[in-house]
């Protein structure tokens, strides 16, 4: 069902009046974590102003540590979905419970399924039974093959509405966070009909490489870009190190657009 032998023709999944994949370009961008209703009324704002169509932010946050600040949780929903209602953006937040959907369907657009999860076969059938668009990220050590085949897991029990989103793989190298896979976004391209997005600050976890890495995802034929945003990165609670300030995010959504018309 994901393959692009199965359909020829590019998916665009539709959300509200954004359309995702098929040709379009859509920019998703936001703080990591919701921490506040200034907070993401703030950011959403400033990324609307620049171009973004997509505002996110985690309420439920699988941390590395248990000891991290986890999320708002259904506070954090709350405020997405109020910020979203009142900038007019299209949401999208993090599922790690299947025992969620519906909770997190009622206050968001789009469900992320984080890279943790993307082997959680039993979360992924059940959104698989929802309508919900989902995008879904890359594990941090998975093969592209096990990647197109948890897309599957998801359409087999009738959801079409998948985007993936690569967001950067475990390698030997630890001066970035992950190595952003661009190879894998030109292959899934060629190998499925829905839409690619990247994920530059996950990828990098680096805030110096987001702008090239922006740039290099428009060139190899993304469908989008999802960057983390941050009113003031140096107080975030989580992923700081590799939040754009507002100025920073318009000098990229410039760049990337100047790209777009060349291509
Ligand atoms: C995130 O988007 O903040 C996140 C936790 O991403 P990932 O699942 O890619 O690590
Ligand atoms: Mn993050």
């Amino acid at each position: 069902l994901v393959s692009r032998s199965a359909k020829p023709d590019s998916t665009v999944v539709r959300v509200k009046d954004v359309d995702i994949g098929g040709g379009s370009f859509v920019m998703m961008a936001g703080p990591c974590a919701v921490e506040s209703y200034e907070q993401m009324l703030e950011a959403a704002r400033a990324v609307k102003k620049s171009g973004a169509k997509v505002l996110r932010g985690g309420a439920y946050k699988p941390r590395s540590s248990p000891y991290s600040f986890q999320g708002l949780e259904e506070e954090g929903l709350k405020i997405l979905n109020a910020v979203g209602q009142e900038t007019g953006m299209v949401t999208i937040t993090e599922i790690v419970s299947s025992s969620h959907i519906e909770k997190v369907s009622q206050y968001a657009d789009i469900l992320q399924v984080g890279s943790r999860n993307m082997q959680n076969f039993e979360l992924l059938k059940e959104i698989g039974k929802s309508n919900m668009p989902v995008l879904l990220k890359r594990g941090l050590s998975s093969t592209i093959e096990e990647w197109l085949n948890a897309a599957e897991y998801i359409m087999k029990e009738g959801n079409p509405n998948v985007i993936f989103c690569e967001r950067g793989i475990r390698t030997f190298e630890t001066y970035t966070r992950n190595t952003l896979d661009l190879n894998a976004v030109a292959a899934v391209k060629n190998l499925s009909h829905l839409p690619v997005i990247v994920d530059p600050s996950h990828g990098t976890g680096r805030r110096d490489l987001i702008a090239p890495l922006s740039r290099a995802a428009v060139a190899v034929g993304a469908d989008g870009l999802i960057i983390e945003v941050h009113p003031h990165p140096d107080m975030a609670l989580s992923d700081g190190a590799q939040s754009l300030t507002p100025e920073e995010f318009d000098k990229v959504a410039k760049e990337v657009n100047k790209i777009l018309l060349a291509l």
